[in-house]
């Protein structure tokens, strides 16, 4: 199996404080890997690294074979999902979708027929003419979800997207994202703190400690064989 996705003795240091150490990480094209934690473990500095917010003090981030250490966030084609949805409250929805198409130089008429079908993947298609402020969290989440989706990225990136939504909206959408993944066939980084969240929807979970990884394996694995104290700690707590 080669590696779509492959992170190479990463290291990062803020100053004199190591936050990823040594890192190895190779994730498969079509996959849904959870980087799992508690906070603070470095989840977030490594999505960030692979989106190019953050750099790399030493090692290599491939994409599909390339190193794209120095490729900038917006050249590497990747779509980005965090908790705070960040919408843009002056426009509707639609143009919310619109909007990375219109960064990329796309053509109005091609424009209309990606957003609604954008829209139409997440149920929103009814809503496009609203502001983001007549929507519920979820339906703003979903907005944010479909704008990721919208220029069809390789690759698409999730930072605790659910956090901020009650139990019963976010195991409606970790549902909707498990379909997405398996209908479009996207390779979906996910970070979370969230045990019973990583391996109900991940096909891999990688257990993070302290920047390293304890244990990587499939949620039967994590759970039924920890591979370290830690490992079986963690994944045991209830949150
Ligand atoms: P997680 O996503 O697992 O909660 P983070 O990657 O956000 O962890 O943070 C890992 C560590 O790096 C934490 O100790 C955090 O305080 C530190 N950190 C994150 N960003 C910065 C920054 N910009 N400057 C200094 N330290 C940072």
């Amino acid at each position: 199996m080669t590696d779509f996705i492959r992170f190479d003795r990463i290291n990062k240091f803020y100053g004199p404080l190591c936050v990823v150490e040594n890192l190895d990480l190779g994730i498969a094209k079509g996959e849904f890997v959870s980087l799992l934690g508690p906070s603070g473990s470095g989840k977030t500095t490594l999505l960030m690294m692979l989106a190019g917010f953050e750099r790399t003090t030493s090692g290599t981030i491939l994409l599909d074979g390339t190193a794209i250490n120095d490729v900038p966030t917006y050249k590497r084609d990747m779509g980005i999902v965090f908790q705070s949805y960040a919408l843009f409250p002056h426009m509707s929805v639609g143009e919310n979708v619109a909007f990375p198409l219109q960064m990329r130089g796309m053509g109005k008429t091609e424009i209309a027929e990606r957003v609604a079908k954008a829209l139409d993947m997440v149920q929103l298609s009814a809503y496009a003419e609203r502001r983001p402020s007549q929507l519920s969290g979820g339906q703003q989440q979903r907005v944010a979800l479909s704008r990721a989706l919208v220029f069809e990225p390789r690759v698409v990136l999730m930072d605790e997207p659910l956090g901020a939504l009650d139990k019963q909206l976010r195991e409606q959408m970790q549902l909707d994202i498990r379909d997405l993944h398996r209908r479009l066939g996207l390779t979906i980084v996910f970070v979370t703190h969230d045990q019973s969240e990583a391996l109900t929807m991940s096909d891999r979970v990688a257990v993070f400690n302290k920047g390293k990884i304890e244990q990587i394996g499939t949620p039967r694995q994590v759970y039924d064989e920890p591979a370290t104290r830690f490992v079986a700690e963690f994944i045991g707590e209830t949150n």
